[in-house]
């Protein structure tokens, strides 16, 4: 018989009871009893769920108050010393400390630094390693959570950050080898197995996603190391499971390791099974990945039965397991929950409770349970409602973008010109300055959406309270002297949602929360259809702001590679054909704009980078689709339109040439936490256009002041043209609160100036 598994389950709860627990926390207003009941409590009912929807084994020690890779080191007690006593003192303090910095009592501790967890929009805490660091087991999370849920009698199979992938994730301090520390690293792994063993665990799940990635030799003599001496232990049976693509040329390695399973992503890499197959030893058991654990729609049951049969027919059925492609911690809970979607839309939707769902009829079928044939009768005919949906497929959208040319991803003229005739229309200052976009959202602003949304405000008030909003924004900047003005994006929710909403082809739900990290959680777009304009979406507000002041008002637009990067994006199609489409509303956008007389317009791009591909044998052919997307969107306007484009991130040596290639006139970038280092990869590549390197940090409240900034761009122009350089913070300011944007602000427009007359 093959059984149903899950690899991870979504731990902030379907109302975000986790989050509202943890923030209680925080601000002191409930103590850590208060706070691990309602972790206990969703643990109870995550297990309940998952066995309820058809899983026979339901993972534990997946659940974290913060962050699996911080619970991973808390474990192994690779914590930095300054945190230490108070972590022996108050362990969920000194946790705390880590996820977030703690700042009371004299203590002065910052948070581990945060980064995207492989291609996902979760982010983990980066444990923090040092050639000397030694391993202890620091208590025994895993174990007790094990006991948890067999005292309430389910099977659990306790889910472990394997070692290698664990210090490859990590950062050494000091930049020394992180693999060196393996030999001090496996005995508490074994320690820890054997426990679990004791408790009475028959299976671990080991999780080695880096197996996916490029690996080097070091790393897999690291992985062979690893896994011969956890061999050896006294231990629960080890399923070792990657995800987010395929083994490729790891399979041979992985195929050699000694662990009595394995688990493999066959949504991602579906073409991976035969292989795997062949190389998988005799009595292993093989977890197929079938259900896509990275997006909200059903799965093709008959392709995935498909999949399951073939590997049925090769090994048999009793070592098979069915299992989501990944851990499921990436969509929401429950779509029933989702009350006001169309119910087309919602028919073909499934989050996490629905996947276990179809993990439990793939398994039936493949078992041979007869009662299974009307399931997958109803799941065809929902597949068979969304291929024919006219809402999905709008023939004219295909034939607008069929129609396109090449001329249409090129500008009329070459940077150099465009430059000149974009100087002569804006008479703009050496070191002009700018700022992203949006100012604070403050409380009023927050508050009044949020009226206007449940009707207690009319959209009349609404609109007159973003008229006057805006106008006191364009004031403001007028009276400290920026140049290149814009209008706050006081109207915009979110930079996704807000165009999402005015886009056909997006839905949005009310509950599909996805932990982001923390207590933070993002509650993605989903795209399920072609995407088209049915009206401008920004030029009324654009435009009054232009009204209001005879400088450039900059119009704001979300890039298309960041809109698809942060929804949940069709599958039925590649991802590259549905930002064409988003590029191509946003082009008509960009000329409607233009044609309303916004002679400047910034199209945002800062999730570019992390749309790159695992492997990087892959990224040449997205960075080629990403940057003709952006060309799409930007390249239908006259010369003297000066097109900008903003990426908050720093790290731009390797995607260089696609950057230049966007072929925007103006590019803002977060320089100013990295010293301004980051402008080596625009001097080495001659980056030709205009460069704002953000002269402050908009994620703190700190007030820099002129001398600083000044000492910025002094860096900057001693490595770019003068005429190049833009003055700019690194990014939006709608985090921030109005006196310290009001300070900083002045003090950029100083320092702009300090280096006008200098010049
Ligand atoms: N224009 C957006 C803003 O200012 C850009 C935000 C971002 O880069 N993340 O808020
Ligand atoms: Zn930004």
């Amino acid at each position: 018989m093959s059984i149903v598994t899950n690899l991870g389950f979504p731990r902030i709860g379907a109302k975000r009871e986790l989050k509202r627990a943890l923030e209680a926390y925080w601000r002191g207003e409930s103590g850590a009893e208060q706070l691990q009941a309602v972790a206990r409590e969703l643990r109870h009912r995550h297990w309940q769920l998952q066995k309820a929807a058809g899983a026979d084994i339901v993972p534990c020690n997946d659940f974290s108050l913060y962050d699996h890779v911080l619970d991973t080191a808390f474990w192994l007690d690779a914590i930095p010393d300054a945190y230490r006593k108070l972590a022996d003192r108050d362990p969920l303090a000194g946790y705390f400390a880590l996820a977030r910095g703690a700042q009371k009592d004299g203590i002065d501790l910052r948070a581990l630094e945060m980064t995207k967890w492989f291609d996902t929009n979760y982010h983990y805490l980066v444990p923090e390693l040092h050639a000397r660091q030694s391993f202890r087991l620091r208590g025994d999370k895993p174990v007790v959570e094990f006991l948890e849920a067999k005292a309430l009698g389910y099977d659990a199979r306790p889910v472990l950050l394997g070692p290698v992938s664990f210090l490859l994730l990590s950062k050494a301090t000091d930049g020394s080898d992180r693999l060196a520390l393996l030999d001090r690293l496996l005995p508490v792994y074994a320690e820890l197995l054997a426990k679990l063993k004791a408790a009475g665990a028959d299976w671990a799940q080991i999780d080695e996603p880096c197996l996916v990635l490029d690996q080097d030799n070091d790393d897999h003599a690291a992985y062979r190391k690893a896994y011969d001496a956890l061999a050896g232990a006294d231990r629960p049976k080890l399923l070792l499971t990657t995800y987010f693509g395929a083994l490729g040329d790891n399979l041979a390695l992985v195929a050699s390791l000694p662990v009595d399973g394995l688990h493999v992503d066959l949504v991602r890499a579906p073409e991976q099974l035969e292989a795997v197959l062949d190389a998988l030893q005799p009595a292993q058991v093989l977890s197929l990945g079938l259900v896509d654990g990275r997006n909200v729609w059903r799965t093709d049951l008959d392709r995935a039965l498909a999949l399951a049969q073939f590997a049925r027919a090769r090994i048999g059925s009793e070592r098979l397991q069915t299992a989501p492609s990944c851990w499921l911690l990436h969509v929401p809970i429950d779509v029933t929950l989702e009350t006001a979607l169309p119910p087309d839309l919602h028919a073909w939707l499934a989050f996490a409770r629905q996947k276990v769902e179809e993990l439990r009829v793939l398994a039936d079928a493949l078992n041979g349970l007869v009662s299974t044939r009307s399931t997958l009768e109803v799941a065809r005919d929902r597949l068979d409602t969304r291929r024919r949906s006219k809402k999905v497929h709008r023939p004219e959208v295909a034939a607008r973008l069929a129609g396109l040319d090449a001329a249409a991803t090129k500008r009329t003229s070459a940077y150099e010109q465009r430059r000149d005739t974009q100087q002569l229309r804006l008479g703009l200052p050496p070191f002009p300055t700018t700022t992203i976009g949006s100012f604070p959202q403050t409380h009023e602003v927050r508050e009044a959406r949020a009226r206007n949304k449940s009707g207690r405000l009319s959209d009349a008030d609404y609109d007159r309270f973003i008229a006057v909003e805006t106008e006191k924004c364009v004031r403001f900047q007028e009276q400290i002297g920026i140049d290149v003005l814009v209008h706050g994006e006081f109207e915009r929710n979110d930079m996704v949602e807000y165009f999402g909403e005015q886009l056909d082809g997006f839905a949005f739900t009310r509950l599909g929360w996805v932990q982001s990290y923390g207590s933070r959680c993002v509650k993605p777009p989903i795209i399920f259809g072609d995407v088209q304009r049915p009206a401008p979406m920004t030029v009324r507000w654009s435009q009054y702001a232009q009204s209001l002041t005879d400088r450039p008002m900059k119009g704001m637009l979300t890039g298309p590679v960041t809109v698809l990067q942060w929804s949940f994006v069709r599958d039925d199609q590649p991802r590259a054909a549905t930002c064409r489409q988003i590029a191509l509303a946003l082009r008509d956008e960009v000329r409607d704009l233009e044609a309303a007389g916004i002679g400047v317009i910034q199209i945002d791009e800062p999730a570019l980078r992390e749309g790159l591909p695992l492997r990087r044998a892959d990224w040449r052919t997205y960075l080629d689709w990403a940057v003709e997307c952006f060309r799409i969107s930007a390249a239908g306007v006259a010369d003297g339109t000066q097109i900008h484009t903003h990426m908050c991130y720093s790290e731009f040596n390797d995607i260089i040439d696609s950057v230049a290639a966007m072929d925007a006139d103006v590019i803002s970038i977060e320089t100013s936490r990295s010293r301004m280092e980051l402008l080596d990869a625009f001097v080495k590549f001659r980056y030709p256009s205009g460069i704002g390197p953000g002269v402050y940090d908009i994620h703190s409240p700190r007030v820099p002041d002129v001398a600083e900034m000044v000492g910025l761009l002094e860096k900057a122009r001693e490595v770019l043209q003068s005429e190049q350089i833009w003055v700019n913070p690194d990014c939006g300011l709608k985090t921030r609160g109005w006196p310290e944007t009001q300070a900083a602000l002045v003090a950029m427009v100083s320092a702009a100036r300090a280096m006008r007359s200098w010049n």
